[in-house]
């Protein structure tokens, strides 16, 4: 039988952070990790660049049954204290567009490399290849049953298993049933930071093709939410940074059973009315051409029969030839292209889970579960998912950290009082 202070669940981004500094506090701390090695789902964050944290990490960038829950957190462990963490272990960092803060040598490896040399040189014993099963409450700690029928003994255990997305970098859920069995009440998880699926039939015409634009979510005719950047078409439907800022919607438990639509405009920087004026001149200009020959370097080749069909304008007709009416339903569906919801794709696609751990059970400055002493949870398996742009790492960095902190800390408080 192994016996620890902190017992840590999950060797991923918040247990990582979660064991260095319980082990900085003195505590006997261990990583219990259920592939064969700790980070993986680290290696593969930013596009292998691991966009570790954000400039400017604000409330309204979280999200979950009660984002206020990450004040708290942040208040304890901020944004500067982040980076100083990471310059502390050896990693200079840069700020990109957005606030989105990245290691200066692009290299989410790096990222990683040093939090495993400082969990080693702080003696963390990485116990990899051990999923945990079962935590069982004994009278003054715990019992962690794990697949392989390991005997681990600890005096705090905290939870940082993750959530349910890409299961094959690790996180399976697993860590959703542990809590629940210790009393916990789990909010439906669903998969967010996910691209898209539309129904719409000039999908194959658009696959590959990448623009500027401004999407909106509308469900039942109203509008819930504006993004902006580059998306990419692909075969199922469509992707990029805007797109998997408004997946959340998608499988949102409110927003069940209602019709979504996206409202893309591949124009963002242009007006309608001024749009309109641009294809009048243009059109009067190229009137020797067809419709279709004078949209050509306007927008992506592929897009032009589809915007031409769906405008109800034959690709065909002579430019001079196009009415005011013409005009404007060809300006619509450049500034205002519907495509109907039809999902997302799966967990295995999924950056993050909504849902998690329900926060009202557990302690916002501690993390500590206020079910059952002696039991923390950090990072997305609690309730809470952020933004996309290092929102969410920041916050398995912020709430692992204070987690480890806490759980050591209480220790030694015990021990103090043990001692007169
Ligand atoms: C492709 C991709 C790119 C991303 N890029 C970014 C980015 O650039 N910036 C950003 O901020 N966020 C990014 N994210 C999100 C971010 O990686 C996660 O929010 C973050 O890793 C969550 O950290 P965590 O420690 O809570 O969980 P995880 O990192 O998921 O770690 C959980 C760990 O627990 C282990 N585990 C699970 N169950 C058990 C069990 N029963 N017993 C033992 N071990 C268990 C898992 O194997 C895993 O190692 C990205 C996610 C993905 C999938």
């Amino acid at each position: 039988m192994k016996e620890y202070d902190v017992m840590i669940i999950g060797g991923g981004a918040s247990g990582l952070a979660s064991a260095i500094s319980s082990a900085r506090k003195g505590a006997k701390t261990a990583i219990a990790e259920r592939l064969p090695r700790v980070g993986k789902k680290l290696l593969v964050t930013g596009n292998g660049r691991c966009n570790f944290s954000n400039a400017s990490l604000k409330r309204k960038n979280y999200h979950g049954t009660n984002s206020a829950f990450v004040g708290y957190v942040f208040s304890q462990f901020n944004g500067s204290q982040i980076v100083e963490f990471f310059d502390e272990l050896g990693i200079l960092s840069k700020e990109e567009e957005n606030g989105r803060i990245f290691p200066r040598c692009d290299q989410a490896g790096a990222v990683l490399d040093v939090l495993r040399y400082e969990c080693n040189r702080l003696g963390v014993d990485e116990l990899c290849s051990q999923e945990v099963e079962e935590i069982q409450k004994l009278q003054d700690s715990f019992a962690i049953k794990t697949h392989d029928g390991e005997d681990l003994h600890s005096k705090k255990i905290i939870i940082t298993t993750g959530g349910k997305a890409s299961p094959q970098l690790g996180s399976d859920g697993s860590g959703f049933a542990l809590a629940q069995k210790l009393g916990h009440t789990i909010i439906e998880p669903y998969p967010s930071l996910v691209q898209i699926k539309l129904d719409d039939d000039f999908l194959k015409h658009l696959k590959g093709i990448r623009s500027d634009a401004r999407v909106s979510l509308y469900v039942n005719e109203n509008l819930i939410d504006t993004q902006e950047g580059e998306i990419l078409f692909a075969d199922y439907g469509i992707s990029g940074i805007p797109i998997l800022q408004l997946s959340r919607y998608v499988h949102h438990p409110e927003l069940k059973d209602t019709s979504m639509k996206l409202h893309v405009d591949i124009f963002p920087e242009t007006l309608f009315h001024d749009l309109k004026k641009m294809l009048v001149e243009r059109f009067l200009k190229l009137s020797f051409k067809s419709v279709e020959e004078a949209m050509i370097g306007l927008i992506n080749k592929r897009m032009i029969r589809p915007t031409l069909a769906l405008a109800g304008i034959e690709k065909a007709r002579r430019s001079s030839e196009l009415n005011s009416a013409d005009i404007e339903k060809l300006t619509q569906q450049l500034k205002d292209r519907r495509f109907v919801i039809k999902g997302t794709l799966s967990w295995r696609d999924a950056q993050v889970t909504a849902g998690g751990v329900a926060t009202a059970e557990v302690d916002d400055r501690s993390l500590e579960s206020k079910l059952v002493p002696g039991i923390y949870f950090a990072g997305e398996v609690l309730d809470i998912h952020g933004d996309s742009g290092g929102y969410n790492l920041a916050w398995a960095w912020a709430s692992g950290y204070i987690a480890g902190l806490h759980a050591a800390e209480s220790l030694k408080v015990k021990k103090k009082f043990l001692k007169k």
